[in-house]
């Protein structure tokens, strides 16, 4: 079973994010890089799913050269390729990076198979979403661009004998579909607890053979017009006294809550 997983280079949650004085991109000055935590998950469901059944795991990722720190984490944890879709520097909206990726996987697939046909991978997954910019678009354009069956918000997923399973986590329940293969999914954080890299796979990390793909689609119709960072939420300290003069002015104050 081959499957792919595709994973985006973000800053790091936590950090506090500036924006370069042309208010067109984020000061990576002194940022951490990470991929969301949906996709962590997407890696180690590919990870668990290829120990069960046998296999190969491919992440592939669209940025710069920067982006190789991403896919050779995920190497450190279990998979087994990876591909980078070279950016260069052009503007990148959602629908040209679905298009890209599109046309890197049909690359990828056509390098997988024999006799020029083409060797799909079993299984595409998808963050739900990018941690940064949350546009939920690119997994379900991408699929509908391969015409392949998706199903977002996954946080369960087994292989049947022609079919996957996937099940989505709704109030009081689960809801289950069953997808013929080729399938995309789009998983979320809680589908599994992601490990944490080993030396061995530390080492592998480092040894494996980055794959790069150029990146060619047309601009898509979203355009970023400037990034804009909201006003700090402040919070204040007040000091009702002291003592147990201070018992009353706490009782004000849940009272205000209405917690009393
Ligand atoms: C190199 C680069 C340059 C950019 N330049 C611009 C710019 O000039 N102007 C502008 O407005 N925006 C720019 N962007 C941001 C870009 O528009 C969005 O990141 C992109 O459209 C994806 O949308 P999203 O993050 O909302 O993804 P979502 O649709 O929320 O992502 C869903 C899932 O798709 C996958 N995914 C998303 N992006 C990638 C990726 N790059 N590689 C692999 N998998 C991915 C992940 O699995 C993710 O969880 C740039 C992004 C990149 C990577």
């Amino acid at each position: 079973m081959k499957i792919l997983c595709c994973v985006k280079r973000v800053p790091a949650p936590g950090a506090k994010i500036n924006i370069t004085a042309d208010g067109q991109d984020v000061d990576a000055a002194h940022l951490g890089f990470t991929t969301s935590p949906h996709e962590e998950c997407a890696v180690e469901g590919a990870v668990q799913l290829i120990e069960e059944h046998g296999g190969e795991v491919t992440v592939m990722t669209l940025g710069t050269s920067d982006a190789e720190e991403q896919l050779r984490y995920a190497v450190s944890v279990g998979a087994h390729h990876a591909v980078l879709v070279d950016a260069g520097d052009n503007t990148w909206d959602p629908q040209r990076i679905a298009a890209a990726l599109t046309a890197a996987i049909q690359d990828v697939e056509s390098a997988n198979g024999s006799d020029g046909t083409a060797e799909p991978f079993d299984l595409i997954l998808f963050g739900n979403e990018s941690a940064d910019s949350g546009g939920f678009q690119v997994g379900i354009r991408v699929a509908h661009a391969l015409g392949r069956p998706i199903v977002q918000g996954i946080k369960g997923i087994e292989i049947g004998d022609d079919a996957i399973i996937a099940r989505r986590e709704i109030d009081g329940g689960f809801e289950v579909y069953e997808l013929p293969r080729p399938a995309v999914l789009g998983v979320k954080e809680g589908l599994n607890l992601p490990r944490y890299p080993t030396m061995k796979g530390r080492l592998a990390s480092k040894k494996v053979e980055i794959g790069t793909v150029g990146a060619s689609a047309d601009a898509g119709g979203q355009a970023r017009l400037r990034l804009h960072r909201p006003e700090e939420a402040l919070s204040e300290t007040v000091i009702l006294g002291t003592g147990p003069e201070a018992a009353a002015a706490v009782v004000d104050v849940l009272d205000e809550l209405g917690v009393l």
